[in-house]
């Protein structure tokens, strides 16, 4: 493979090549690989402002018309992530910064002292949401994981958990081909996509349905705030239905444990 590096290009020689370079992958365009693009209603701005000792502890989501805002509790910041309709990042940003400020401060009032400390747009990032899937995760020589072969939504914070799981399975099988010397063909490629697209596919679905059902009409300042239906209200009085959620976040639908044993660094 030919790659150009800041010291100029690079001839790379290797059995495979794991590509894992994220949902804008420029290996998955150079490798002509294609897949469904299942889009996602929203984007999402990233800031952060000071957190006082006497604010709240937890991190939580807050909604309002038209509008979602979460807040992750950094203990001396908030990183908070404001939800915008996709698409709506540039018109939003031509409008007066106080617009953003007044935003967040009505959506959580504890803020408003805070608000000031956003000086410009700049201290915004945009992080552009995508949610899509490649049919086919590796071509002769060269295998996709993470976001590069599924990019997720952020819904529930599980991409990361994905991406590394992916990388374990990887590990897990082209780790002893590698050391036998065995020729890595698209056989043992397929074995990981194989493995992995099962837990993907699942994920996925939880993320398009919450997307669709729930991001959505929290963003549409028309519609009506989507309610908890009357059962789902009753099952969360249990404790091992509360868990669910928590160990589908944790664990995942497939959990990997590295079978690859010590690993030695080349000679
Ligand atoms: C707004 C937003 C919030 C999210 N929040 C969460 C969260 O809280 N928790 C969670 O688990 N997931 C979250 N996700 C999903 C998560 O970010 C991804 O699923 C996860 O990061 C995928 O990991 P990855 O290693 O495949 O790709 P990435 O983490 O995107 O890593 C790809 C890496 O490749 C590098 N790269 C790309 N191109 C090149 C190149 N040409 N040369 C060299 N390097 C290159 C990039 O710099 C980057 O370091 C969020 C996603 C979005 C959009």
């Amino acid at each position: 493979m030919r790659v150009q590096s800041p010291s100029g290009d690079l001839d790379i020689y290797a059995d495979v090549i794991v590509g894992c370079d994220g949902r804008r992958s420029t290996l998955r365009d150079t490798a002509g690989l294609r897949g469904q693009d299942y889009g996602a209603p929203m984007d999402v701005l990233w800031f952060r402002l000071p957190r006082k000792g006497n604010e709240p502890e937890e991190t939580f989501a807050i909604v309002g018309a038209g509008h979602l805002m979460i807040l992750l509790n950094r203990t001396n910041y908030w990183q908070a992530a404001y939800v915008v309709p996709k698409g709506s990042d540039e018109e939003l940003r031509s409008r007066p910064l106080s617009t953003l400020r007044d935003s967040v401060a009505q959506l959580a009032p504890f803020l408003a002292a805070h608000v000031a400390e956003l000086t410009s747009w700049d201290d915004a990032k945009t992080l552009q949401v995508r949610v899509d899937r490649l049919d086919r995760w590796y071509r002769p020589g060269l295998l996709l994981i993470g976001d590069a072969a599924h990019a997720m939504s952020p819904i529930g914070g599980v991409g990361i958990n994905l991406a590394i799981q992916d990388a374990v399975a990887a590990a897990n099988v082209l780790a002893p081909a590698l050391a036998a010397g065995q020729a890595i063909d698209e056989e043992l490629l397929h074995r990981i996509q194989a493995r992995r697209l099962p837990p993907t596919k699942l994920t996925q679905m939880l993320q398009l349905q919450i997307q669709k059902r729930v991001i959505a009409k929290v963003l549409d300042p028309a519609g009506p705030l989507p309610g908890i239906p009357a059962i789902v209200r009753f099952l969360l009085r249990f404790r091992a239905v509360r868990n669910i959620p928590a160990r589908i976040i944790g664990y995942g639908f497939r959990r990997e444990h590295v079978r690859t044993g010590a690993v030695r660094p080349p000679a």
